[in-house]
C-alpha cells in the first residue's frame, strides 16, 4: 500500500461533540507523538490553550489564525497530520470540508453520553465519502453508561459494525484500567496519577491469565472475565477492509484526560489507517506515488486584520514532492502561483520546512485569488472531484442599510460565496437575497467582513426558512410540477440551480415522500 518513496502520512480529523474531550485528546496525541516540547503551554487554558510558538509568530504577522487547522506529529516514523474541524462556536462548512482532505477520522464519545448531535452529522458526512472511523470513547475514569450499551449505541445509531479492541475494568470510581483485548496487555494507573501516563502496563497471556488475579481487585476481575469474552463473542472481530471500507469501526476505550488508551489510538492509526489513496478526479483519478504535484483547496481563511487582505488558503497535497519556491497552476484561469512562503505544518521547525508529500497540508498566503475546490497543478489540467457545498442549517435574509448599496452586496456576497464560508440564495418571489450558513458564527463573521472589506452596511432578519435542499429530476415535467407548486419556497444558488428552503429537515421529508420523482440533496458539487 505505501511506497518506500515517500515517508508514511496519516492524515485525519477527529469528530466529536462540544466537551466529548477533543481538545484534551489533540493534547495528549501531540504529546505522545513527540510533537510538542511544550508540556507546559499545552496544558494551559483559556486563550493559551493551543498557542504554539512557531505558529504564533506567523499569524502575528499575518493576523491569520492557523494555529490549530493542523497539527503534525510523528512517532515510529510516521508523521500524523491532524486536521481540525473547529465546533463549538466556530462550527462551519469548513468544518465539514476538512473531512474531505481526511484519509480517516476518529471519533470521540463521552462515555456518559453516547452518541450526540453534532457526532452524529459529522459522521454523515465522513459516510458519503466512506472515510473510515476509529472510535474512541472517552472519560471512562468517569461514571459512564455500561460499556454494552455503547456499543450497541454506536452500531445502530450510525448502522456500523462495531469491534471492541479494548476493554474498560470498571468505570468511574470502580476504574482500574484498561485491558487491550488484541494484544493481552493490562494498563494500570499508578495510584496518584495525574498528568501523563504513570502507570504500567503488563503483558499476560490471556484473560485467564492467573498474573492478573494481584493486578485488579477479585471484582474488577470478575466483570472483566465475563464482560470481555460476552464482548469478543457478541461483536464483530476487527477486520482490516471492512474498516478501510467505512463498514466496521473498532471501538477503544480510554481517558483523554488520564492518557488511557492514547497511545493505543496512536497505533491503531499507524497500523490500521489508510495512508493517502488514490484521489477522485476528472478526467483522472490521481494517485499519490504520481511524481507531478496536484491538490486541492478545502479552505480558506481570511485576515482577521481588515487592513491586510490576505488569505491563506489550505491545500491538501495529491502526488507529487512540493518544494518551497515552486510555481503552481490554478487549474481552470491559467494563472500561476509561485508559493515562496508556504505554511508547512511540520512538527519542528515548522517555517523551514521545505518539501511536502501526498497527505501533507500546505498553507498558501494569497490575496484571494485561490477558492475552496481549487485545483493546483504543475500544469496538468485536473479537477479534484468532492469538494461538495453542504445544505445550509441557518438561513437568514439580507438587509441593506443603504439601498444604493446593491451592486457592492452582491459582489461581496459572490466573493464570500466563493471562499466557501456561506452560501447566497436568490427567492423567487421577493428581492432580499438569503444566505445560508451552518454554524451561528458565520453570521457575524460576515456582517463584519462585509462591513471592513467591502464598506457595506447589513444585518440579517428572520426567514421563514432553516435548512434547504437542492432540487433534481430525471424528468423535466416533474420539476416544473414542483417548482410551480412550491414557488413560495423555491430559490436559485448562485449557479442558478433550483433550490427548495424548508422550515427542517422534518418538512423536507415529508414534501419528498409526496414528490417521489424529485431528488432533494443535501450536497452539491462546487462547479
Ligand atoms: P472538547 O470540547 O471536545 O474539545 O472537550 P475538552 O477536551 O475541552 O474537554 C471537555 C471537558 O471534559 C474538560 O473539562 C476536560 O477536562 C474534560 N475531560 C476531557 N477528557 C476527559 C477524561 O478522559 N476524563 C475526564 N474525567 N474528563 C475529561
Amino acid at each position: 500500500m505505501s511506497n518506500p518513496n515517500r515517508p508514511e502520512r496519516r492524515t485525519f480529523a477527529i469528530i466529536s461533540h462540544p466537551d466529548a474531550g477533543k481538545t484534551t485528546l489533540t493534547e495528549k496525541l501531540l504529546l505522545f507523538g513527540g510533537a510538542i516540547h511544550l508540556a507546559g503551554e499545552v496544558k494551559a487554558r483559556g486563550a493559551n490553550r493551543r498557542a504554539r510558538s512557531d505558529w504564533m509568530k506567523i499569524e502575528q504577522q499575518r493576523g491569520i489564525s492557523v494555529t490549530s487547522s493542523v497539527m503534525t506529529f510523528e512517532r515510529g516514523g510516521v508523521t500524523f497530520n491532524l486536521l481540525d474541524t473547529p465546533g463549538h462556536e466556530d462550527f462551519s462548512e469548513d468544518t465539514y470540508r476538512t473531512l474531505t482532505a481526511v484519509d480517516s477520522a476518529v471519533m470521540v464519545i463521552d462515555a456518559a453520553r453516547g452518541i450526540e448531535a453534532q457526532t452524529r452529522k459529522l459522521f454523515e458526512v465522513c459516510r458519503l465519502r466512506s472515510v473510515p472511523i476509529i472510535t474512541f470513547v472517552n472519560k471512562v475514569d468517569r461514571e459512564g453508561r455500561e460499556p454494552f450499551a455503547l456499543l450497541d449505541e454506536i452500531a445502530d445509531a450510525l448502522a456500523l459494525d462495531v469491534a471492541p479492541m479494548s476493554w474498560p475494568v470498571g468505570m468511574g470510581g470502580t476504574f482500574e484500567g484498561i485491558y487491550d483485548l488484541a494484544r493481552d496487555r493490562l494498563h494500570r494507573p499508578a495510584a496518584d496519577a495525574t498528568g501523563a501516563f504513570e502507570g504500567d502496563s503488563v503483558q499476560l497471556s490471556g484473560l485467564d491469565d492467573a498474573k492478573l488475579e494481584p493486578l485488579v481487585s477479585a471484582d474488577g476481575l470478575a466483570h472483566l472475565r465475563e464482560e470481555a469474552e460476552l464482548a469478543m463473542a457478541g461483536y464483530a472481530s476487527f477486520d482490516e477492509a471492512a474498516y478501510r471500507h467505512g463498514d466496521l469501526t473498532p471501538v477503544y476505550f480510554g481517558s483523554a484526560l488520564k492518557d488511557f488508551g492514547v497511545e493505543q489510538l496512536i497505533d491503531a492509526l499507524a497500523q490500521f489507517a489508510p495512508s493517502p489513496r488514490p484521489q477522485p478526479a476528472e478526467p483522472r483519478e490521481v494517485d499519490p506515488d504520481e511524481d507531478q504535484v496536484a491538490g486541492f483547496i478545502f479552505k480558506v481563511q481570511a485576515n482577521m486584520n481588515p487592513q491586510h487582505r490576505d488569505r491563506v488558503a489550505f491545500m491538501r497535497m495529491c502526488s507529487g514532492k512540493f518544494r518551497r519556491g515552486m510555481k503552481l497552476a490554478q487549474v481552470g484561469t491559467g494563472k500561476t502561483i509561485a508559493v515562496h512562503s508556504p505554511i508547512l505544518f511540520f512538527a519542528q521547525n515548522r517555517e523551514l520546512a521545505d518539501e511536502a508529500f501526498p497527505g501533507d497540508i500546505i498553507g498558501i498566503p494569497n490575496h484571494g485569488t485561490l477558492r475552496v475546490g481549487d485545483t493546483l497543478t504543475e500544469g496538468e489540467a485536473l479537477r479534484f472531484t468532492g469538494l461538495p457545498n453542504f445544505a445550509p442549517e441557518i438561513l437568514r435574509r439580507i438587509r441593506l442599510a443603504d439601498p444604493t448599496k446593491t451592486k457592492q452586496l452582491r459582489n461581496a456576497l459572490n466573493d464570500m460565496a466563493e471562499e466557501g464560508i456561506m452560501q447566497v440564495f436568490h427567492p423567487s418571489i421577493g428581492s432580499q437575497w438569503i444566505v445560508g450558513v451552518v454554524g451561528q458564527l458565520q453570521l457575524d463573521v460576515l456582517i463584519s467582513r462585509l462591513q471592513a472589506e467591502y464598506k457595506v452596511d447589513a444585518s440579517f432578519e428572520p426567514s421563514p426558512w432553516e435548512t434547504a435542499r437542492w432540487i433534481s429530476a430525471d424528468d423535466p415535467k416533474a420539476l416544473d410540477e414542483f417548482v410551480g407548486l412550491h414557488r413560495g419556497a423555491m430559490a436559485e444558488d448562485r449557479d442558478g440551480a433550483p433550490v427548495f428552503m424548508a422550515k427542517d429537515g422534518w418538512e423536507i421529508n415529508y414534501i419528498a415522500g409526496r414528490h417521489p420523482a424529485v431528488r432533494f440533496t443535501a450536497t452539491k458539487d462546487r462547479r
